[in-house]
């Protein structure tokens, strides 16, 4: 039993955490926090929704604590924790959820991202905060503008790692990180350990330990995924045909671009289903009145993009849509993640068109599940425009099972590669933490600087 009151946590930490109703420790939780506390690196194999930011932030602000004052002196409260996020609405949430831990405490947090005006936000950099959570692009601005002053940072949360590389990221991060002391403790967490976020942690991290939770590839037990052979045509009718159907009120409708995104939200919208999109183009007041709008049952479809809905941590969302079948099976996981959690119920509906059937075979092997399409009778209205030959002759319309064809291409054919196997086999609540074992470069990075020992402020009871 891995409870919160066996971690001697801050009266002020432990009172936040008490508020939030936390008891057990998540396996991430209960890996992570002796080893943050003792000052070492992490390398982190987790993903938004596994407690990973409490998992980061509690050892943090305890650590920090050691420099907690009441002085008004912008001086005394210099960025020590500086936390990097891929998009604005993760900052967003994880700098809510760190302030919230904080609450009780003299440590102050803020959150700088684009779309924003720089101003407010320059005034509360000016004022002085512990802990600044960022989007790397907005932080080069404001290091730019020399109103982050990076200088004293002991601490550095790379979260998201790979979606921040897969974005684009790593020069700004490479350039973000120049500017930190090199002694500093660094935590990285990324969704898979791919070649390129191994690359970065031999840069930047050192001797880190490696805490890796298992895929939440389970979360099968709660999330009823089903998969529906689709034409392109067919698609959004068949969605409100399920809707319907299995009288789901709200859900997640992703899609694989911005473009398509924006199209759908607006011809559902335009086929009287309250709807919103959630893509990169939308202006960061838009994105975040969207959200707002679905959390609070004002909108009832929520069309996203990958990179917009990543670790949205929103409860209770009944179903999840993939309208398209993702390019990469990492984000199927992320995608049905966002149903079924905390134990609640949910429905993933996925509908593959046959040039779909590579990428779902993708999907099999990584959840290591057999995925049979199951067979939807469309309903016989149909738009007057499309009732083509092709439409008549297929009458009654079936959208029919496809046999899932073996893939030929050799890539898609290499069976997936876990990261540790291990954690995987494990299943969903395992939690592995062992030294990493597979550092790129030998040697030290120049980017690292060794750290002096830290006596760990206080340990675990058993
Ligand atoms: P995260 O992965 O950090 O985004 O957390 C996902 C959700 O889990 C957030 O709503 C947290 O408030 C919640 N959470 C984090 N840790 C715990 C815990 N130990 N017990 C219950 N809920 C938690």
């Amino acid at each position: 039993m891995n409870s919160f009151s066996q971690l001697q946590l801050a009266p002020n930490l432990a009172k936040a955490v008490a508020e939030m109703g936390y008891e057990t420790m998540t396996p991430i939780q209960a890996q992570a926090i002796p080893v943050v506390l003792s000052g070492q690196d992490v390398m982190g194999a987790a993903q938004t929704g596994t407690g990973k930011t409490a998992a980061f932030s509690l050892p943090l602000l305890q650590r920090m604590l050691a420099h907690e004052n009441t002085s008004t002196s912008p001086a005394r409260h210099p960025v020590r924790a500086l936390v990097l996020l891929p998009t604005r609405e993760l900052a967003d949430q994880v700098a809510q959820q760190i302030k919230l831990y904080a609450k009780y405490t003299q440590l102050r947090c803020a959150v700088v991202f684009g779309g924003m005006d720089m101003k407010p936000q320059t005034a509360e950099l000016k004022r002085g905060v512990e802990v600044l959570v960022a989007t790397p692009g907005r932080l080069l601005d404001h290091i730019e503008a020399k109103t982050a002053v990076l200088n004293q940072v002991d601490y550095v949360v790379l979260d998201e790692a790979d979606r921040m590389l897969d974005i684009g990221f790593l020069p700004d991060l490479q350039r973000i990180l120049s500017y930190l002391p090199k002694q500093r403790t660094t935590l990285l967490f990324s969704a898979t350990f791919s070649p390129e976020i191994k690359r970065l942690a031999s840069s930047y991290l050192q001797n880190p330990v490696t805490i890796e939770v298992a895929r939440p590839n389970q979360t099968a037990s709660t999330v009823t995924q089903l998969f529906f052979n689709i034409n392109e045509d067919d698609k959004r009718r068949a969605l409100k045909q399920i809707l319907k159907q299995k009288e789901i009120s709200q859900a997640f409708v992703f899609v694989n671009s911005k473009l398509g995104c924006a199209r759908l939200a607006r011809s559902l919208e335009s086929d009287g289903l309250r709807t919103a999109a959630l893509h990169g183009d939308k202006s960061q007041d838009e994105r975040l009145k969207a959200l707002e709008a679905f959390k609070k049952g004002e909108v009832d479809l929520l069309v996203c993009t990958d990179v917009a809905a990543r670790g949205l941590d929103i409860k209770d969302v009944p179903a999840v849509f993939n309208f398209d079948v993702p390019f990469n099976a990492e984000d199927y996981i992320h995608r049905i993640g966002r149903t079924g959690r905390a134990g609640a119920e949910g429905i993933a509906v996925s509908f593959a068109s046959a040039s779909d059937l590579r990428l779902v075979s993708d999907i099999e092997k990584l959840t290591k599940q057999k995925i049979d399409f199951t067979v939807l009778d469309l309903d016989s209205e149909r738009p007057p425009a499309r009732r083509t030959r092709e439409a008549e002759e297929d009458r009654p319309r079936r959208a029919r099972l496809a046999p899932l064809a073996a893939p030929v291409d050799p890539f898609f054919d290499k069976p997936y590669e876990a990261s540790t196997p291990s954690a995987e086999a494990e299943g969903g609540s395992a939690a592995v933490a062992r030294d990493i074992s597979t550092p790129v470069r030998s040697g030290i990075s120049p980017n690292i600087k060794p750290k002096r020992t830290v006596a760990a402020l206080f340990k675990t009871t058993s």
